[in-house]
This record gives C-alpha cells, sequence and structure tokens, in this order.
C-alpha cells in the first residue's frame, strides 16, 4: 500500500506480526481505518490490516487510543512536513488558455443587460424561451403558497 502516513510508520516501529513476531514492515499494509477498539471498551482507535511479508498471515493491528486532539496533531505534523507543491504560474501557458470569454463578449453582454426592464427580459437574456419563463413561474408560486401552509394569499 502506498500513501502511508509518515506518523503511522513511525508508530509501526514498534509492532511486530502476531503471529510469527517478526517486526512490522510497511510492505505488510493493506489498509486503514477506525474503529471501535477491541482492546479499549468504549474507544475509537486507529487500525491497520496487516499481511505479514514473511508469513503472509492477515491481522488487525491497533493502535494506542489517541484524542481527537493528538489525532489532529499528527495530522498537522504530517501535511507540515509535505513539501508545498510549486503553484507559480506559467504566464504563457496563462496566456494561450484564457478564459474563452473576450472583453467583446463582456461589453455585449453589459450593453444587452442594461437594457433589461424586468425579470423576464433578464430570463430571456440568458436564453430563457417565454414558456420556460411561464413555467418557472407557476413553480414560483406554488412555492410560496406550500411555505404559507396551502392558503391563498
Ligand atoms: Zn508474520
Amino acid at each position: 500500500m502506498t500513501d502511508i502516513p509518515e506518523w503511522l510508520k513511525s508508530e509501526m516501529k514498534s509492532h511486530e506480526c502476531v503471529f510469527c513476531n517478526s517486526k512490522a514492515d510497511i510492505e505488510g499494509v493493506a489498509g486503514l481505518g477506525i474503529r471501535n477498539s477491541s482492546k479499549h471498551k468504549g474507544k475509537t482507535v486507529f487500525f491497520y490490516e496487516y499481511r505479514c511479508p514473511k508469513c503472509s498471515k492477515i491481522a488487525i493491528l491497533e493502535l494506542n487510543p489517541m484524542s481527537v486532539e493528538e489525532f489532529v496533531m499528527k495530522m498537522i505534523d504530517e501535511y507540515s512536513n509535505e513539501e508545498v507543491p510549486d503553484v507559480s504560474v506559467d504566464k504563457k501557458a496563462n496566456k494561450s488558455k484564457g478564459s474563452g470569454i473576450s472583453k467583446e463578449d463582456i461589453s455585449k453582454f453589459k450593453k444587452s443587460f442594461n437594457k433589461v426592464k424586468n425579470w423576464d427580459e433578464f430570463l430571456s437574456s440568458l436564453g430563457y424561451t417565454q414558456d420556460e419563463i411561464d413555467e418557472n413561474k407557476k413553480i414560483g408560486e406554488r412555492e410560496r403558497r406550500d411555505r404559507l401552509g396551502g392558503k391563498d394569499v
């Protein structure tokens, strides 16, 4: 399994296979999860499914219970150790891609938008047909009635 958190790798150093007692090896981790502990009643613990590379037997190994705060601290440590990905923008690439909307498109839209006098015209400027606008009005009225407890007002 890949992407095993660093903190788990260090926890595993003290673990061993329950069948052959060989030292736990990250190669054997087949899955990770959280469950109710079988050793500590009422506690939720982090566990991993372990297939021992030496004896091939499978066991579920639990970590010691930890508080939410401890768990969060481990997570924060994990991510603060990660390399920050390079997010510098390639300006050339950015220029050629663009958004696909030109300044002309925007000014055209603004002009037509300024002419809009009412809600119907606004919707039709967005591409709604008159039928769709009428249908939406009916739905809107129905919802309003339902909100007011079915009373027509
Ligand atoms: Zn083993």
